[in-house]
């Protein structure tokens, strides 16, 4: 994929971006070395004032970073305003919190002892310079839910930002350096997928973290486990939303719809298998489908549009295959169905209307596979144990949602569902505090909270004899 700026509302190409050579890419892998070495002996107060000076200037920028990534990759402009704001809330929560989160563990007393030690403790280090492949569903979030904790632990980060991205790559770069980080602690590679094996292999290179897709975390998984080098990945996702008998239905549906059609529906936590109990099934998918059909799709700069185009010429057509491999296998569609073919200000961007479908088999691509756009699929189970069947019947595991008010059922949700959250009566949103990640195909290792943080530390064993 070329680099460039693609306008998905339009199909336009506003901007080419040259890729870097490998005298470029060398010049900054040295660069961020050099940094890490240097960058590891600062204080937590000296991070801390860093990360908070970056957190004001984005701030500062919250409206034209917001119209970037708008531009970019067609989110609604108040979803892209609303994604500065959370970065500037992570910033600040690690600023914060990251001294204590990797302050000196002490073993019992009694552990120490026995280990024939005066004293041991375990210190959190920097491994040094991690490598971060980003997708371009969340262009901000992704990177600085990485960032953030990374240079508060003492790391340096070189990003390898999607391809449909690269102003919002370059902003992030020119953010830090603009905050006063010291030149190489955080680095933009504007390098296609293909780049990224060398840059892994390069001995100077700890660790990496990816966000994107299956084939591409397997790809990087590959690399690093033939160097020897942690890896996070946070891929896919196709999580579950069960309702059961003593849920607010109207609730419900009013959460169903947000959680499915969140950034036009490309988010990996967007809830898009939704599971019925039988007594309720009729009337949650009628009043679902109602207000799914009610959206308004169009220009993501309005302010009074639900749904943007999708990011990518691509994923458009990736997603009308899953839903035409659906309908030809037999499944209906309540509402959407097939791409617009007016008004036609609709057919010339990568636009898809919010779409339902009933009748889901599990020989269809769907039941597989992740929808990464507005179609959800609405399941009907018989019960807690066939609802907790079929949402687990997914390769995927990153979060789940349920209603339920009934505490033995939620009990029961906790120990059964095979995901990296449960959410009851809400929708699945990432919190700084709370452990973000999945389980299966979904990927492995965790971001945000204290786990987050740990993951790119070397817990070092201190004993004293
Ligand atoms: P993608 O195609 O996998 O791209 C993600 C990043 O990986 C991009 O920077 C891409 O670069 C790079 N990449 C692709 N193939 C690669 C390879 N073989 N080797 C090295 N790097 C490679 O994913 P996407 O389409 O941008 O994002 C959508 C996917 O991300 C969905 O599956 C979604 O669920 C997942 N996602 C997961 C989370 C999570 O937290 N679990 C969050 C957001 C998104 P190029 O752009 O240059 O190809």
């Amino acid at each position: 994929m070329a680099i460039a700026t693609v306008n998905p509302t339009t199909g336009e190409t506003l901007k080419t971006f040259e890729e870097l050579g490998p005298e470029e890419i060398e010049r900054r892998v040295d660069t961020a070395a050099e940094a890490a070495r240097r960058y590891r002996t600062t204080s937590f107060a000296e991070r801390a004032r860093l990360l908070g000076a970056a957190a004001d200037l984005l701030e500062e920028d919250q409206q034209d970073i917001a119209r970037t990534m708008t531009l970019e990759m067609g989110k609604p402009l108040a979803a892209a305003r609303a994604e500065a704001a959370k970065c500037v809330k992570a910033m600040r929560w690690y600023a914060k919190h990251a001294e204590g989160l990797l302050a000196d563990e002490h073993p019992a007393e009694a552990d120490v002892k026995d280990s024939g030690a005066v004293s041991a403790r375990v210190r959190y280090r920097p491994l040094g310079v991690v490598l971060a492949v980003m997708p371009w569903n969340f262009p901000l979030w992704q990177v600085i839910r990485f960032a953030a904790p990374a240079l508060m632990a003492g790391n340096v980060g070189l990003l390898k930002h999607a391809s449909n991205v690269p102003q919002t790559a370059l902003y992030l770069e020119d953010l830090f350096r603009r905050a006063g980080y010291p030149p190489g602690c955080f680095q933009t590679l504007l390098v296609r997928s293909s780049a990224v094996e060398a840059v892994l292999r390069d001995h100077r290179v700890a660790a990496a973290t990816l966000t994107g897709s299956e084939p591409a975390g397997r790809a990087v998984a590959a690399v690093a486990g033939d160097e020897v080098k942690k890896t996070v990945l946070e891929l896919g996702g196709s999580d579950p939303f069960l309702v059961l008998p003593s849920a607010d239905v109207d609730r419900a549906v009013r959460v169903a719809v947000t959680a499915r059609v969140q950034n036009n529906g490309q988010s990996c936590i967007a809830a898009k298998r939704f599971i019925v109990h039988t007594d309720i099934h009729d009337v949650f998918t009628e009043r679902f489908t109602a207000l799914m059909d009610s959206l308004t799709v169009g220009d993501p700069m309005e302010e009074s549009t639900d749904i943007g185009p999708l990011a990518t010429e691509q994923g458009r057509d990736d997603l009308a295959a899953l839903v035409d491999d659906a309908l030809r296998h037999g499944a209906t569609a309540m509402c959407g169905g097939r791409r617009p073919t007016e008004p036609e200000a609709l057919t010339k961007g990568w636009f898809y209307p919010p779409t339902v479908l009933t009748g889901v088999t599990p020989g269809m691509r769907i039941h597989h596979e992740e929808a990464f756009g507005p179609v959800a699929t609405v399941y009907r189970a018989r019960n807690l144990d066939d609802a907790l069947r079929i949402a687990n019947d997914s390769p995927f595991g990153l979060s789940s949602n349920v209603w339920t008010r009934d505490e033995e059922e939620q009990e029961r949700c906790v120990r059964d569902l095979e995901a990296g959250g449960v959410y009851f009566n809400g929708m699945t949103a990432s919190h700084p505090a709370f452990p973000f990640g999945g389980v299966k195909r979904s990927g492995y290792g965790r971001e945000l909270s204290g786990h987050g943080i740990r993951e790119f530390c070397n817990a070092t064993t201190v004993w004293h004899g």
